[in-house]
């Protein structure tokens, strides 16, 4: 496709690429619409959202590592550029190693842009950063007390308390979110 691409810009004299749109507005969109042309399909449509680009779906469990592996082939396709990320369960800061090992692994692959992202949970009255469930581990404090920060990496952005800020198709899709080990 890239050589397609490549070719097809050079005989018609026009820039033509192929690009891994994300689409954020459009995963729900398009699949609200597909469900009233279509109605429900098990494991298409039944849900409120598609996942976007050649992603593998968000709620799908893999390994890091294959993730990365059966993304790669898509970015020689796309000349106008894509990205691949895998979500890691922690601060990546406390596992350098684990870090590392994903990047350089990355590196050996044909991937023009990735990342990594990590949850990064805060507490305004003990400064704790790390995951927070409903308790914080440094000072005990409540989820339903206070306001913990939460910041997470899902559209492309780095986003504070997402749940209030996302629309609901992309409100779905965070929490079928799966962490790649
Ligand atoms: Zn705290």
């Amino acid at each position: 496709m890239r050589q397609f691409c490549d070719d097809a810009s050079e005989l018609h004299d026009l820039n033509i690429s192929l690009f891994a749109t994300p689409a954020e507005g459009l995963s729900g969109k398009f699949t609200k619409q597909d469900q009233e042309t279509f109605g429900m399909i098990q494991g298409v449509t039944d849900r409120e959202y598609y996942t976007n680009s050649f992603h593998i779906p968000v709620y799908y469990p893999m390994a890091a590592y294959r993730k990365i592996r059966s993304e790669a082939p898509f970015h020689e396709l796309c000349n106008a550029g894509a990205i691949s990320y895998v979500e890691l369960d922690g601060n990546a800061r406390q596992n350098t190693a684990a870090f590392r090992g994903i990047v350089q692994f990355v590196l050996l692959q044909n991937i023009g842009y990735f990342s990594v992202n990590h949850p990064i949970d805060r507490c305004p009255a003990c400064r704790y950063e790390g995951m927070i469930g409903s308790v914080c581990p440094g000072c005990g404090a409540l989820e339903a007390d206070g306001h913990f920060q939460r910041l997470r990496r899902v559209t492309g952005y780095l986003t504070g308390n997402y749940t209030e800020r996302f629309n609901s198709a992309k409100q779905a899709e965070v929490e079928d979110r799966v962490k790649h080990l």
